[in-house]
């Protein structure tokens, strides 16, 4: 074997495996950049060596892997991928040879955000979502409709009546940041590591089995290309707009290039404006606005000749590390955070980034006096991807490598690290104060017990103060507590009047009212997320029967680990929490499930629930029926019962059941009919 050739192994090796962990195991150990750079070279050799190509070339194909858990589904149209490039000289060639291929000048180009999630196609028949694929390798894709259709902003059913009898639309789903980073800390909570970015967490809820899952992690989706015989819009433009009004959301922020000026104008506008949008988008893509060119120009074997994609690179900035902090969150766990020099970065300036975990400061091998580099990608946390010692010290063999500290920096516990855990934690559970204070703030917070008004703030002046000491007393708090001024960690006068002490007293009062998995929730057992303590919740029913399981019992609940299962019996086992579960008890909390009453009343009819209403929302109908002994279907068939019309419904509904023979009711008829 000749270099040439091993060289082509070689990146065909690498690209391969890079793949594989990047699209299976959604896990990717290299960067975009470095990837898409080793896949032109790749490119390049064969281009000039074309000799060497084979078909098992990573260039030969679209990224992406088939599931065997999914049901398999043939792609009408081939869904490809697209062309890219980093360079705004090569988006210039790219718009010449289009004109140079097609013999014409002044094309007119579609310019959009590449949104950073992953490829989908949705399928419509007579204006109804029937199915929902993933890219996979291009040809065949997973049928993933159940999951598609937890996304609220996929229409189930489309608006107006202008979209052809059956056509497919394809776009982008993708997590956005609120909702990934609620995610994470969940997962963290849970003792799940949490995901590298947006992307691999759309990805990887796209794959999950269970419907129900993915319904929680509040997905978004963009759409931005219809294809399908039918439609005599000819501009791409329109189609995205004609989308619009057929209830898919497409964004609002593409726009029509009519020469390469405006083309880079838009580019260099969301290079910087991106970090303001409330999700990722790593780059820009341009199309071709007439359709009927498309066909023209064709495509390659992975991607159209008549779209582009330009990538933003991360954006990076050099500082000089000034020091690393040690912060002790709630459950103990000590997290790094490196402090630097004040830097801009992507619209901001940033002079902390969290270096996650002490495997992750190891990996970096930080040394006293390095220079940083901090970027910010498509991702809205900075994050440190180098550290670059001082050449000087160095070569006075002065380098100091900082450790990570040994003991907690707070109480001076020794630290303990954790079997297969990345981290280390501060195990002086019951006297660290910020553990303390982490608990407290957490024990409040809007998914636990709600007592907002009261204010992480304002909780550790109380806790300072000793106005508090234990959960219970938070209830013991009287209005003359509350009132006072005082000043907040980084030196804020707070004042509280009497207005804002009765305020606080009320929400007090009200979040004993809170249903028992929150309250659950709101203890801060260690590795008990929101999901879990539901999970709990719902199968022990009260909290003892609960602090009664054994290791073991906890293990048969489904969702519950070793780890959660081990958790929760050190701490029942510790009597300080069992005094503590008492005299919330005492207090009025919830410490038992309430049990919904079920009836039969609507004996086993069908029901199909459509459009608005005045009393509840869709979901409370949908769960009013199911506890009285109804059947929630979600289409009209000849075996439904019953249509319960709202306001809004849509006409063709209505159509339907009538053509069926379905017995339509409105919101009052459907309470009557639960006497
Ligand atoms: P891509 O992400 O570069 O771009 C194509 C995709 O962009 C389309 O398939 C579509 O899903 C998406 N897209 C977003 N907005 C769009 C819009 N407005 N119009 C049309 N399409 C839009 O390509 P890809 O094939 O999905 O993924 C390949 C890329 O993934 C590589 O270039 C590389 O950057 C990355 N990758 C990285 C690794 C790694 O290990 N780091 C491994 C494999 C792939």
């Amino acid at each position: 074997m000749n270099s040439i050739q091993q060289r082509i192994e070689e990146l065909k090796q690498k690209l391969n495996r890079y793949s594989y962990e990047y699209y299976v195991l959604d896990r990717p150990t290299v960067d975009d950049i470095s990837f898409d750079l080793m896949m032109k070279e790749l490119e390049a050799l064969e281009e000039q060596y074309p000799q060497y190509l084979s078909p098992d070339s990573p260039t030969q194909r679209v990224g992406g892997e088939i599931n065997k858990e999914f049901q398999q589904v043939e792609h009408r149209f081939p869904m490809l991928s697209l062309a890219n490039t980093y360079s705004k000289e090569e988006i210039v060639d790219f718009v010449r040879r289009a004109e140079e291929l097609l013999g014409m000048k002044d094309l007119e180009w579609v310019c959009e955000l590449k949104y950073d999630g992953l490829a989908i196609s949705l399928l419509y028949e007579n204006g109804i979502l029937v199915r929902a694929a993933t890219r996979g390798n291009g040809q065949v894709g997973d049928d993933v409709t159940a999951n598609i259709k937890t996304i609220h902003s996929v229409p189930l059913r489309l608006m107006g009546d202008d979209y052809p009898a059956e056509f497919e639309i394809r776009g982008e789903v993708i997590f956005p940041h609120k909702a990934f980073e609620d995610f994470n800390r969940q997962r963290i909570e849970n003792g799940e590591e949490p995901f590298a970015n947006c992307r691999n967490a759309a990805s990887g809820s796209l794959k999950l089995q269970d419907s129900r899952q993915v319904a929680k992690r509040n997905l978004d989706c963009f759409l931005y290309f219809i294809i399908g015989d039918g439609l005599d819009l000819q501009t791409h433009y329109q189609r995205l707009r004609k989308a619009q009004s057929w209830g898919f959301k497409t964004g609002n922020f593409f726009a029509v290039a009519q020469n390469i000026n405006e083309i880079t104008d838009f580019i260099n506008y969301w290079d910087k404006q991106r970090f303001e949008l409330p999700f990722d988008i790593d780059g820009i893509v341009i199309k071709l606005n007439d359709i009927s060119l498309w066909d023209r120009l064709g495509s390659t074997a992975k991607s159209p000749r008549w779209a582009t994609a330009y990538k933003f690179k991360a954006e990076q900035a050099f500082s000089k590390l000034t020091g690393v902090e040690y912060q002790v969150g709630r459950t103990g766990i000590v997290t790094p955070v490196a402090e630097f020099e004040p830097v801009h970065l992507g619209g901001t300036t940033v002079k902390r980034a969290t270096l996650h975990n002490e495997a992750q400061m190891e990996l970096l091998d930080l040394c006293k006096g390095d220079t940083l580099v901090i970027e910010k990608g498509g991702e809205i946390i900075p994050k440190i991807v180098e550290a670059k010692h001082d050449e000087a010290i160095l070569s006075q063999g002065k380098a100091e490598r900082i450790r990570f500290v040994s003991h907690c920096p707070v109480c001076g516990s020794e630290l303990v690290k954790e079997q297969d855990q990345a981290g280390r934690f501060c195990p002086n559970y019951n006297h660290c104060p910020p553990q303390i204070l982490g608990r407290f703030q957490h024990f409040i917070s809007k998914k636990a017990m709600n007592i907002e008004s009261l204010g992480g703030e304002k909780m550790r002046y109380l806790l300072n103060a000793g106005k508090v000491s234990d959960f219970a007393s938070i209830y013991d708090l009287r209005q003359e507590d509350l009132i006072g001024t005082y000043t907040s960690e980084d030196g804020k006068k707070i004042s509280i009047q009497e207005k804002g002490a009765n305020n606080i007293i009320t929400a007090i009062d009200i979040s004993r009212k809170v249903p028992f998995e929150r309250v659950l929730y709101a203890l801060g057992i260690r590795y008990v997320g929101e999901v879990g303590a539901k999970t709990l919740a719902r199968h022990f029913e009260n909290a003892d029967n609960l602090a009664k399981a054994s290791a073991e019992e906890l293990l048969g609940v489904e969702d519950i680990g070793k780890t959660i299962a081990e958790s929760i019996v050190s701490y029942f086992a510790d009597s300080e929490n069992l005094i503590q579960i008492e005299k919330l008890k005492q207090r009025g909390l919830q410490f038992e499930i309430i049990k919904e009453e079920k009836s039969n009343l609507l004996g086993g009819k069908s029901f199909v629930v459509s459009g608005t209403f005045k009393s509840f929302s869709r979901e409370e109908i949908k769960k009013t029926i199911e506890l009285n002994g109804g059947k929630n279907v979600s289409s009209l068939s000849s075996k439904t019962d019953y249509l319960v019309c709202g306001e809004r419904i849509g006409p063709e509904k209505k159509r339907k059941a009538e053509a069926l023979n379905i017995k339509m009711i409105g919101e009052n008829e459907f309470i009557s009919m639960l006497g």
